[in-house]
Parts: structure tokens; sequence; C-alpha cells
């Protein structure tokens, strides 16, 4: 870590999750030190960082999704002066409030083999967007060079951080009637520990039984509140994009950064910013990027990308069966309370975890009142009375050096960055694993009901949890980018956070474990920065 001032300069650069987390560690751990946040997208809603699914108005929560959207933003892409026609008729769509990488315009990242990959562009970055889904790692998904211990205390801050709730939506008949009937299908060949169960969720339980759910601003916590001392030392500079992290070398002390170079997107003025830290946590591909444009590109930047392959399904939930674990009145009781929360699709969460040797699948159940895409007028399954489940089971993508980005320095893309090529290939290892979690997924379905899609793979990228591209190792030997606390090997004062520091094959949500990794890359920066 560098020499400091008496009052250290921190800068992050992203305003998701992980940012946050470090923001708020930082400014909690050193007494003195400020710190700066760039966000490249506009601030959505007032509250910094809150989740979109929390607006009720339906026009304002489009409009929020659409000016995450980046390039593929209407308004948006005006506004930054991007020219029109980069949203190409026909293209793969990407999730609401996302935009793809490879958007197939002007400037578009090359993804042929990850076409569905995304991001956000938003003050609180996919945290806005995201389903909230918060479970813990488990098994090989866990990080083997951190201790038990100390990770289970990671984990445990991680949870307070984003407000973790592990009975989400017990008291739903409905809800419960589904972990029954899988109960008594898959219990018995489940270890202890790992059986049907509620999702843990990031979120505030109201009054009126509906959900806040968590974003960005839980993280934040007191840096936004108004009069909190934190805040005083907290400033979040949306629209500003950082082009460079800057360093400088010497004999004595080796590479170190200095700051970084910042556009701010409303004057298109560029300037310097000096930092004792930087904490970089621009996702999964821009990370990398950044570090590439800035001339730091250990042999693993980029590499090793994995995401975990998803079969997914919609399935009727079928009278009879449910009717054996909740009542006709039960269901007219539930369904009055949903009325009251229509703007919100999810009414319960259900899961199965990863479990080794014979369940390597994460199971998530969310029941819902329709289905997320049109039925046919003369679909048998309109206005099907117990509803449905929409239900993904992942898996994992072992990771390898040959699936991953590659930089080219003679072709910018629309911001003006090394432009990237992803390449990425399901192997035998995935595919025997699909093959299993769709027969595993078909077997859950007959338990529930009737299949109104049948199980299958999503294209690769949809799971929107790249992991891998700045992987963390115990080691600087060529196969990571950050060393256990998160420290980019040999620059002093670079710290990367996010999905891409995972170095595990994973079948989980991955926002949990990032924002775990990054209370540990915070404290470590604590301690070099206080001393
Ligand atoms: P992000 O949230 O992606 O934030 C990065 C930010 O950096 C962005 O706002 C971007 O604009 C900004 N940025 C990029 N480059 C620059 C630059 N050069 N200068 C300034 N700013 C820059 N995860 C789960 O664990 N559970 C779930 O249930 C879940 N569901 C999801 C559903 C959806 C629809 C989506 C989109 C995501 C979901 N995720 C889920 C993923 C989750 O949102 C991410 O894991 C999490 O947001 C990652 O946090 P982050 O801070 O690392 O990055």
């Amino acid at each position: 870590m560098p020499e400091t001032s008496a009052h250290p300069r921190i800068v992050i650069v992203g305003s998701g999750p992980i940012g946050a987390t470090y923001a708020r560690t930082l400014l909690e751990g050193l007494p003195d030190a400020r710190v700066t946040m760039f966000e490249a997208g506009p601030q959505l809603t007032e509250r910094p960082g809150q989740s979109v699914r929390n607006i009720d108005d339906p026009d304002e929560k489009a409009r929020a999704r659409e000016m995450s959207q980046g390039p593929q933003a209407g308004a948006m892409r005006e506004s930054l002066g991007i020219p029109a026609g980069v949203v190409v008729e026909g293209m793969f769509t990407a999730r609401q409030g996302t935009h793809l990488f490879d958007f197939g315009g002007e400037g578009s990242a090359h993804a042929p083999t990850f076409a569905a990959a995304a991001g956000a562009t938003n003050v609180g970055g996919q945290g806005s967007h995201w389903t909230c889904a918060i479970p813990r790692p488990s098994f090989s998904e866990r990080i083997a060079f951190i201790d038990d211990t100390e990770w289970d205390e990671l984990i445990d801050r991680a949870e307070q951080l984003l407000h973790a709730q592990h009975s989400a939506f017990a008291d739903s008949a409905v809800g419960g009637a589904i972990r029954s009937l899988l109960s008594e299908e898959f219990g018995p060949d489940l270890p202890e520990g790992y059986g049907v169960s509620t999702l843990p969720v990031s979120g505030e339980p109201q009054p009126d039984g509906s959900m806040q759910w968590g974003g960005t601003d839980f993280v934040l916590g007191p840096l936004i509140e108004d009069g909190n001392p934190l805040a005083e030392r907290f400033e979040l500079r949306d629209l500003s994009l950082v082009r460079r992290v800057e360093r400088e070398a010497s004999e004595e002390r080796g590479d170190r950064v200095t700051g970084v170079t910042v556009e701010d997107l409303r004057t298109r003025e560029t300037s310097f910013v000096p930092a004792d830290l930087v904490v970089v946590a621009a996702d999964a591909f821009r990370s990398p990027q950044l570090l590439w444009a800035s001339g730091i590109r250990p042999a693993a930047l980029g590499r090793y990308l994995t995401e975990h392959p998803v079969v997914i399904t919609t399935v009727a939930l079928d009278a009879e069966k449910m009717s054996r674990f909740a009542t006709e009145e039960q269901l007219d009781e539930e369904l009055a309370q949903r009325a009251k929360h229509a703007a919100d699709p999810v009414a319960a969460v259900n899961r199965i975890p990863f479990s080794e040797p014979d369940h390597p699948f994460s199971l998530q159940v969310m029941y819902s009142e329709n289905t997320p895409f049109p039925l046919p007028d003369d679909s048998p399954f309109r206005g099907n009375r117990w509803g449905f489940v929409n239900m993904g089971n992942g898996l994992r993508k072992r990771p390898r050096v040959e699936d991953g980005l590659t930089f080219t320095d003679d072709e910018l893309d629309y911001r003006g960055f090394p432009n990237f090529t992803v390449d990425y290939e399901l192997t035998d290892a995935e595919l025997s694993e699909i093959d299993a979690a769709t027969a595993d997924l078909r077997r859950i379905g007959e338990t529930l009901g009737v299949f109104v899609a049948e199980p299958r793979l999503m294209p690769n990228g949809s799971s929107l949890h790249y992991m891998g591209t700045m992987r963390m190792g115990e080691t600087d030997d060529g196969t990571s980018v950050a060393d256990p606390y998160s420290r980019v090997w040999g620059v002093d004062g670079l710290v990367v956070g996010g999905n891409a520091l995972i170095p595990t094959a994973n079948t989980m949500n991955p926002t949990l474990t990032s924002v775990a990794i990054a209370v540990r890359g915070a404290r470590k920066a604590i301690e070099a920065l206080s001393a």
C-alpha cells in the first residue's frame, strides 16, 4: 500500500453493491478518510442505488430501467452523444435495466459464444435490477484459502449489509405447499442442512406484507443518510466515467497507483483525481477492460470466465397436489393479499441448495400468479387457479484459461476503450451436468404440476453472474489477478472487487460471496492505510 496522506483519499470506480461495500467499510474503519465514488451511469432514484423493483409506478419503473441501459437506452444514448442506431432490430434482447455487451452496433463488443452477456450502467449498478437472492456458497464453491471461521464471519457481515431475510414469504401457504411437495419427493436424498428451504433474499419485509427489495442503498446505509457524519466524507458522482487508473513507478517503491483520470459525461471534461487507494468494482467485463486500458495487464486478466449455466422451466401448479398441503381458503387469502402488491411479481421463493456429491445444482423456485411470458388465448393454463412456478437449476462451469476476454488496442468500443472479444465454450464436464440438471428439473416439475414451458438451457451469458475474469489466488503464478485480499499483484494501492474475483466453479448467485470478499479486502486496506 502506498505511503499516504494523513487523510487518506480513496477513489472507488463503480457504484454497485461491491463499490458500496468498500465505501462503507473503509469510511467506518478510517475516521479521517474521504471516499469519492465514480459511476458512469445516471442516478435513477432520489435515494441513490435503490432497487427499481421498489418503484410502484409502472412508467417510473420503465424510465429507471431505460436509463440504466447504457448504449441501448434511447434518451440516455442521445444525451451522451452516442450515435443512434446502435440498437439493432432483431438482436438478442437483454433483461430490462441491462444492456448487452455485444449489442450489434458500432463499437459493440464481440461475444458470439456468450451472446447474452449484459451489464447495467447506473447508480447502484446491476444491484438496482437484481433478483436479490443471496444464498451462501457451500462445499467446493467456497474459496479454499480463506479460513472457515473467518469466512463465516465475513458472510455474516455481508448478510447484515444486504439485510438478509432467511425466511422471506415463509408464511405463504402456497410457498409452504411447494416446499412440502418437494421435501416429500427429494428430502430423503439431501444431506442435512441442504434440504428444501426458503431462498435467502436481500430485503426488508414491510408491515403491509410487501417486501422492500435490497439495493446498493442498503449497503451504503449511513453514507447516504442526511446529517450522518460518515455522509460528510462520502461523495458519489454519477455520469463520471473513469478512463484510466494512473500509476507511477520508482525503483524503491515499485509500481504504485496515484489516482484516476475521470471524464465528466455531462461536460465532457477530463480531470485527474489523486488517490492513495483505488478500488475498481466496475463489473466482470468493464473492470478488466479498465485495467487493460490503464496498461495493467497480468496474464490472467479477463481469462477464466465462468458463469453458472441455467436450465429453466415454467410449471402450472396442480390443484390436486397443492391441495394436499394448502386449503382453498388459504389460497383465497393469499391471492387477496397479493392483489395489494400487484406491481411485484414474486410471491414466494424456495430452493434446493447445491450439495456434493449428489445434488450439484442450485434450484430456485419462484411462485407467481402469472407466467413471465404471455399465454395464447386458447392456452389451458390461462388463469390457472393455483398459479405458476418459474424455476431454474444453476450448475457449475469449470474455470479454464481458454474462456475469457481478449482485448484489442487498435479497435475501440463505443466508450473509447480497447474493445474485447469473448471466447467461451461448454465442455463435456458441463454438458453431462446440463443433462443431469434437465432431468432433475423435469422430476421437480412433475412433482409440482404440469409443464407450461419445457425445461431448456438458457443461452450462454444469461445468468448475469460472471465470475473469474480478475480471479484471486494464493500466489502470483500467472493464474490470478489479485492476492487473497483483492490487491492486484504488483500494483501498490490498487484493489479490485466484484464477482470477477471468484476463482471457484459456482452454482449460486454470487453477490453475497463478492460482498464478503470485499469486506475482507476493505479491512486489509484499512490496516495498511492506518499504519
Ligand atoms: P455492478 O452492480 O455491475 O456495478 C458496476 C458499476 O460500475 C455499474 O453501475 C457500471 O456503470 C459502473 N462502471 C463500469 N465501468 C465504469 C467506469 N469506467 N467508470 C465508472 N463507473 C463504471 N446476483 C445475486 O447474487 N442474486 C440475484 O438474485 C441476482 N439477480 C440478478 C438479476 C438481474 C436482472 C441482474 C441484472 C443481476 C442479478 N444479479 C444477482 C447480479 C448482481 O446484480 C451482481 O452480482 C452485482 O450487482 C455485482 O455488483 P458490482 O458492484 O460488482 O457490479
